[in-house]
């Protein structure tokens, strides 16, 4: 390794290198690329990023950085009837909310040029011909992985008559779909990528930025390693289902024999698993299908696998990073349990979400032996264990409002919430006995009848006796009305794509992924919170102000609950 190359951090974990990095330091000890590392991210602009993309960006990014290099974002824009401005934006959004920023960032279009030009330096080589099959005789004529491919009868036209009729693709003389432009390889090839293989199709359609200036588009096993190596990329990471194109990405490199396209050495193309998650689908097309279902209300909505629903759901880009981190690196496809995405969102909100008391289906409590005038403010800690974080001060008055859950007209056995005759410790603030439960006609518990001790002000009873339960509350009078919006897994099915026969993917949705709670009833700071920020209900979970928040009239989606299923997959997992 030469002196002046940039030291690497040190590995943030102490865990040992995963392949990738291996392959990394391997490549710095030999000096390849005079020891320089360029990565990019490359997604295709034909719908939101998910947490897949999450796991690839963090990777790409983490390698360049942990090497001292750079990552580029690439948007690998070759189709053009797929692909829309809405969605540069939203990835260039997320890429920058996960907290990475890109050094260049390309367009596979603006390859256009230099592609056709390398695609006429492959014809005249004669490593490439135009061919006029139909596309179902191109497949019948590509065999299977039984049968071998036989050539198409065009293969051995003259790099003169090849060139014309690429030009005259080109200048748009022919039909959509009349003809192709072909590498030429083998028809014989045990890999099926490898069978003469597409480079051009004629498509007359608009590109998003090059508007109709071609009617001719590359395909993406020609255009993606050449935008690599034009980027001079020194590790190209994706994902597996790209192992078998790895020969068609090197062989279109290295019928560069003059090199004078590309610079030396040339990208390496690395694969990785992808990552998926239970109970949720991952796929683009997938998410487009309950988007335009109306399943969920858009690419956002907080139930969505989607980096911008995970973001509106409350989730921050650290916890993100942490779970990325955590999945690891694998070269065989893996599922990671969601609980572990919801471990790390708990883990990382624990530190920095303030402390809110927020009553979310709402009852009734007086305090019939508190005079009106009795009122005081409860100072209490914004976080138990971060006094940085400060205190503020919480209205008590004689009619409160508890969470239903926290009452039984019959308390079953160890219940040490309220009850009739319980007694219990509103929290920061005094201890309460209930003494009468109001009904309605149809029997249903409105409001609890309830004595204070006023000499337990500060939560405690002077004569220390024992009271085990502590509750939240909100004063009615001065509490803030919201929304609140409970979310549950999308599916009911672990792995949703894994249907049995016959069986729509979409009938293992989950009826009950989202509730709406219309009444909830929030302590009076929270009339002031902002879309995105993030608080701790006392007792409840973690939620965020969504964006659709009126003034006055917040709506507080749940990020994640407090329990922690985490626990029991890691007794599991070990
Ligand atoms: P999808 O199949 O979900 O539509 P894609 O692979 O078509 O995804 P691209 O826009 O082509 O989406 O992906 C950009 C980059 O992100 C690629 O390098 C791809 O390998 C990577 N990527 C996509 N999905 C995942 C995933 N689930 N796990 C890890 N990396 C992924
Ligand atoms: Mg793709």
């Amino acid at each position: 390794m030469s002196a002046d190359l940039p030291t690497p951090e040190p590995n943030p974990e102490s865990r040992s290198l995963h392949f990738i990095e291996e392959i990394l330091e391997a490549d710095r000890a030999a000096g390849k690329h005079g020891g320089r590392v360029l990565t990019r991210f490359p997604p295709e602009p034909n719908g939101y990023l998910h947490i897949g993309h999450a796991k690839s960006i963090c990777l790409n990014f983490g390698l360049a950085k942990a090497y001292g290099g750079a990552t580029n974002l690439r948007f690998d824009d070759t189709n053009p009837v797929k692909e829309d401005v809405e969605y540069v934006d939203s990835i260039r959004e997320d890429v920058q909310w996960l907290g990475f920023q890109w050094k260049g960032e390309h367009y596979a279009s603006d390859y256009f040029p230099f592609l056709y030009d390398y695609a006429e330096y492959l014809i005249q080589q004669g490593r490439a011909y135009v061919c006029d099959l139909s596309e179902a005789e191109i497949r019948e004529y590509r065999g299977n992985f039984h049968v071998p491919g036989k050539n198409s009868p065009y293969r051995d036209r003259s790099p003169e008559e090849n060139l014309d009729l690429f030009r005259r693709m080109k200048a748009g003389e022919f039909p959509d779909g009349s003809r192709v432009l072909r590498a030429k390889i083998g028809m014989a090839s045990g890999n099926m990528n490898m069978r003469d293989p597409l480079m051009y199709r004629i498509r007359r359609a608009h590109h998003h930025r090059t508007g109709d200036a071609w009617c001719i588009y590359p395909m993406y096993d020609y255009a993606h390693g050449v935008s690599d190596a034009i980027e001079t990329i020194t590790h190209s990471v994706c994902t597996l289902e790209f192992s078998d194109h790895r020969p068609l990405y090197d062989w279109f490199l290295e019928q560069d024999v003059e090199g004078r396209f590309f610079q030396r050495p040339l990208p390496r193309q690395i694969e990785f698993a992808r990552l998926n998650l239970t109970y949720t689908v991952m796929s683009k097309r997938r998410l487009l299908q309950l988007v335009q279902d109306g399943v969920v209300r858009g690419w956002d909505d907080p139930r969505m696998p989607t980096i911008c629903g995970l973001r509106r759901r409350g989730c921050t880009p650290e916890a993100v990073r942490a779970f990325a981190e955590r999945v690891g690196v694998a070269k065989r496809d893996m599922v990671a349990d969601v609980g572990l995405l919801e471990f790390c969102i708990r883990e990382d909100l624990e530190k920095r979400a303030p402390r809110r008391m927020a009553v979310l289906r709402p009852l009734k409590v007086v305090i019939t032996n508190m005079a009106e005038g009795d009122a005081f403010e409860v100072e209490v800690a914004n976080h138990p264990d971060d006094p940085s974080m400060g205190t503020r001060k919480l209205p008590f008055t004689r009619e409160l409002f508890i969470d239903q859950d926290d009452f039984r007209a019959e308390a079953p056995k160890k219940w040490f919430r309220l009850a009739p005759g319980a007694e219990v410790r509103l929290r920061g603030a005094c201890l309460v006995t209930c003494k009468d439960v109001i009904k309605d006609a149809s029997g249903a518990v409105v409001e609890l009848r309830c004595e204070w001790d006023p000499a337990s002000r500060g939560g405690n009873a002077p004569d220390g006796r024992k009271v085990k339960g502590t509750l939240h509350w909100v004063s009615a009078a001065h509490a803030v009305k919201a929304e609140v919006r409970l979310y549950e897994a999308l599916f009911t099915q672990e792995d949703p794509m894994a249907v049995a026969e016959g069986q729509d993917w979409k009938t293992l949705l989950n009826p009950g992924s989202l509730e709406t709670l219309a009444e909830a009833r929030l302590e009076p700071s929270l009339a002031l919170a902002q879309p995105g920020e993030r608080f701790q209900f006392e007792r409840t979970g973690y939620f965020a102000v969504d964006p659709d928040s009126q003034p006055g009239r917040p709506i507080f989606n749940r990020t994640v609950g407090l329990k922690d299923s985490w626990a029991k997959l890691e007794a599991r997992i070990g």
